[in-house]
């Protein structure tokens, strides 16, 4: 039928709506390609979360016009986020651009595609979220040689965050049967896969509205039964859903990953309340505590916003604070920018420029001595790793532990895909470094 290339802006989320596109293509005749030139259908699968990689996405996507010009039987689309935020605007933009597709509607790409070939004419799939939902049953196992996969078992989010626009551009939250879930983890794990990520945007609501009813404890439970499953991890958390089933499943389940990521986003109330999070510092600090104590060894994951409308010297002082106090092992700091079409933008957007970068400068600057230190009471120990692949240096194999601390070491060869116990003798702020034990 044709190649296909897509480039993916985003998170893990659209990582793996890109596979799926691939995979269904694929099952249309279609083959992939890494170069844009030999594509005879180039997508864009975008994000809007911040408006850097809209831009980014803009302009690249602007720059195969060229390319189409050459080739006119070339299809450029632009699917995910940003084609479900901006709609048939992106044709004005970019009128070279023949296809628009939102998260919920990627299923039909196959055919808009196989429509837009026969008629030249346009297509775009962006109304009423009607899941048209990518099931990830048909999931490719994507990295580390097959030994590890994500796993799609919720979509969209039920949430106001003011600053979001998510909501809007991936739909009320919807969650995949548990049933589902574990027929396609069985069968990656029959086909080689011993690590899964499961993906939601608040993926410790996934249960809502099935029957027989079901939470993400309830789920992890379920695949941990799966045989030759090894490891489990998921992403992303919200903290008004860590329920004690969810804190049970972690202390309880060897197979599942002692790592939860679960954005605080501030470390004051008052703009906790605007940012309409649904927690207060207070309650968050008291989650940070219950899951050190029940489970032993856990590390814990956050995401800060700097900046936010209305964040005073005292907001920022208490987020550096709750930063200290809990003592992350990670934590992504943004810059707030205002997104079109959020609560939030329509607040004065009054801290200047420069001191959302003073601020995030040096929240990134706590972060990293927390990191180090934690990072330098790990020499000596000997760490479990499952290896991803080589490493940036030549002749090092870099891999993750169950608390996803990144390790590298030497080795003679390639071990991805494969366990192995490091001896850490050195460390960074951002990763460890080891030989073989
Ligand atoms: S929980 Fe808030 S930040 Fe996360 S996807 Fe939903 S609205 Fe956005």
């Amino acid at each position: 039928m044709g190649k296909i290339f897509i480039e993916t802006y985003g998170c893990q989320m659209n990582v793996l709506d890109s596979d799926l596109i691939r995979s269904r293509m694929a099952s249309q005749g279609w083959s992939s390609t890494e170069h844009k030139e030999e594509a005879d259908l180039i997508l864009f699968n975008t994000c809007s979360v911040r408006e850097h990689a809209e831009e980014r996405a803009l302009s690249n996507a602007g720059m195969v016009r060229k390319l189409k010009k050459e080739k006119p039987g070339l299809v450029v689309g632009i699917v995910g986020c940003m084609a479900q935020n901006r709609q048939d605007r992106l044709f004005e933009q970019l009128p070279h651009v023949q296809l628009i597709v939102g998260p919920r509607h990627m299923g039909a790409i196959p055919r808009l595609v196989e429509e837009i070939r026969a008629t030249g004419t346009r297509r775009i799939a962006v109304e009423d979220f009607d899941d048209e939902f990518i099931d990830g049953a048909e999931a490719v196992q994507s990295r580390a040689g097959g030994a590890q996969a994500y796993v799609k078992v919720m979509e969209g989010c039920d949430l106001s965050c003011t600053f979001c626009i998510v909501p809007t551009t991936r739909g009320a939250e919807v969650s995949r049967p548990p049933e589902r879930i574990v027929e396609e983890v069985r069968r990656l794990a029959g086909q080689g896969t011993v690590e899964v990520t499961l993906l939601g945007q608040t993926v410790n609501s996934y249960g809502k509205g099935l029957k027989p009813v079901i939470d993400l404890g309830g789920l992890l439970r379920l695949l941990s039964g799966v045989e030759g499953l090894r490891r489990i991890r998921f992403i992303t958390s919200h903290p008004s859903f860590v329920r004690p089933s969810l804190v049970e499943a972690m202390r309880d389940l060897p197979k599942v990953c002692k790592y939860l990521h679960f954005p605080a986003q501030s470390g004051s109330d008052r703009i906790l309340k605007a940012m309409r999070r649904g927690y207060s510092v207070a309650r968050y600090l008291e989650l940070c505590d219950t899951l050190r104590r029940e489970v032993p060894g856990i590390e814990l994951a956050s995401d800060f916003i700097v900046g936010f409308p209305g964040e005073t010297a005292e907001d920022f002082r208490r987020t550096v604070d709750l930063m200290e106090r809990v003592r992350f092992q990670n934590a992504f700091v943004f810059k707030y920018s205002p997104r079109p079409g959020t609560d939030a933008a329509a607040l004065p957007d009054d801290v200047p420029e420069e001191e959302k970068k003073r601020r995030h400068q040096e929240l990134l600057e706590v972060q990293e001595r927390i990191s180090r230190v934690k990072n330098q009471a790990r020499i000596g120990r000997r760490l479990e790793i499952l290896v991803e692949g080589p490493s940036k240096r030549e002749g090092r194999q870099t891999g993750r532990t169950d608390a996803h601390q990144i390790v590298n070491f030497e080795a003679g060869r390639d071990l991805r895909g494969s366990f192995a116990t490091v001896e850490i003798t050195g460390a960074t702020a951002l990763s460890l470094a080891g030989r073989l034990a």
